[in-house]
């Protein structure tokens, strides 16, 4: 495998893509949140494109044989091993989501969960029959999102029924990600959905801060850069890509043939229908040149290629170096033809975040 500095090597023009090891599936963008986090910009005003029946058992098919169990056991799951049905908010589409993990149950696929802001959880009966009917699907457990920009969208009571009757159907193969907020939305005693404001100001009065994961990349990136000190782009010049740009574990695959990177909303290796192909030979870098500078985690040269195309740096400075990344391939659909950066739709609905701030309080105002 070449390392992301030899890639700088303009003579280098084909890098190999690990297979994949572990994988989350997107059954679409669509969700009934729009969180100010969201590394994939998801929201309700998505076009519900959900994944057809027969692309999602070619890309199931052709993960297969790649995806590595937990290290517990296959009937066992931990984040960046197996396979994960996500989204968007995959219970939206309940009758999908059941046939996927049928699928991947017949094709033994190892450690498969769900993802989910529990959205859907209104009673305990409707929670403990949907949990039910996908554990007898095959799917062997579930991850139950937790922080300060879900419940402003998600009343705190339907993620405790989620996590109380998952731990029922599921039992250890609950993972609450993060539980840091779980305990200090205990702690507070949160009720009903509360805004990231109002929560700022409670968590104040516990006092102390609690250290957790948390990536300013996709919609974080724009919506958040309130809340962060920014800098002036150089400052992010030496810095690698955290995780790792290439990587075996955590990649996503979506509902339109994307192939994406780890955590990188908005940036294709390839098209997953030609997975075996691209694990083989490849990516052509001669025809991907956002890839090459991405590929090489060499955000100053992504900015010295983007200047070419009238890209001028930020007066107010980035929060981060995947802020800069976005900041410049925002500049980049706009103004070329580049088909790593898909799907586009990713790029038109931060566009629509920002030309009416108003949609992200509307839709928080009228989520379920
Ligand atoms: S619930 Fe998940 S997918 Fe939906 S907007 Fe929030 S972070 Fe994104
Ligand atoms: S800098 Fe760009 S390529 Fe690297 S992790 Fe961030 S979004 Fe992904």
């Amino acid at each position: 495998m070449m390392g992301a500095t030899s890639l700088k090597n303009e003579n280098v023009v084909r890098v190999r893509v690990p297979a994949p090891a572990s994988a989350g599936v997107i059954l679409s963008y669509k969700c009934s949140a729009a969180c100010r986090h969201c590394m994939y910009a998801c929201s309700p005003a998505w076009k519900a494109d959900w994944i057809t029946e027969s692309d999602l058992y070619q890309l199931l098919s052709s993960l297969t044989g790649h995806i590595v169990p937990s290290p517990w056991g296959r009937e066992r799951v931990s984040l960046s091993h197996g396979l994960h049905f996500t989204g968007g908010e995959p219970f939206l589409n309940f009758k999908l989501l059941v046939l996927a993990v049928q699928m991947a149950a017949e094709l033994d696929i190892p450690s498969t969960f769900v993802e989910t802001n529990c959205s859907w959880c209104v009673s305990d009966a409707v929670t403990r029959e949907r949990l039910e009917h996908l554990r007898r699907a095959g799917l062997k457990g579930i991850m139950i999102s937790v922080n300060p920009f879900y419940v402003e969208y998600i009343p705190f009571e339907r993620t405790e029924r989620c996590i109380r009757i998952s731990q029922e159907v599921f039992g250890p193969n609950v993972m609450i990600y993060q539980i840091e907020f779980y305990r200090q939305f205990k702690r507070l005693g949160l009720q009903g959905k509360v805004s990231f404001e109002r929560y700022l100001t409670l968590a104040a009065t516990l006092g102390g801060t609690i250290a957790v994961e948390m990536f300013l990349m996709g919609r974080a990136a724009r919506a958040l850069k309130p809340y962060y000190r920014s800098y002036p782009a150089s400052v992010f010049f030496g810095e690698p890509c955290q995780p790792p740009f290439l990587r075996d574990w955590h990649n996503h695959f979506d509902n339109y043939g994307n192939f994406m990177p780890g955590f990188c909303g908005g940036i294709s290796l390839g098209s997953w229908r030609e997975l075996d192909r691209l694990i083989r030979d490849g990516i052509d870098l001669r025809e991907h040149p956002v890839l090459r500078h991405l590929i090489a985690e060499d955000i100053r040269a992504l900015l010295d290629f983007a200047r070419g195309y009238g890209y001028q740096e930020s007066p107010q400075g980035y929060v981060s170096k995947c802020d800069l990344c976005l900041d410049i391939r925002l500049h980049l659909v706009k103004h070329g033809n580049f088909p790593e950066l898909s799907p586009l739709a990713f790029y038109e609905q931060l566009a629509l975040d920002e030309g009416s701030p108003s949609e992200g309080q509307r839709a928080r105002e009228e989520a379920v």
